[in-house]
Order: structure tokens, then sequence, then C-alpha cells
């Protein structure tokens, strides 16, 4: 059940993380805030297929 997804910024479209995530946890885009290194601030990364 586990997939490989990556987490980019919705700021500034940058993708900084590879994570998995439970698709049966979480069967919608999954947002979450991270740190942006790009936008030097917490911004909400989404994931990308
Ligand atoms: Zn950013």
């Amino acid at each position: 059940m586990r997939v490989k997804i990556t987490l980019a910024c919705t700021e500034c479209k940058q993708r900084n993380y590879d994570t998995t995530k439970n698709k049966k946890n979480t069967p919608d885009r999954l947002e979450v805030r991270k740190y942006c290194k790009f936008c030097k601030a917490e911004t909400v990364h989404r994931e990308t297929r």
C-alpha cells in the first residue's frame, strides 16, 4: 500500500522532498507544511506525480 511520492513547494514549485505515503490512509493528494530552502520559509508542499 506504500507508494513513492514527491513533495513540491506550492509557492516556487520546487520539488524539495521525496517520501512515501500510505495509500490507504491518504487516498487524496498529500499536503504538508515543510521548510522550503528556496522560499526560505515554511510553506505548503503538495504531492506531485
Ligand atoms: Zn518554495
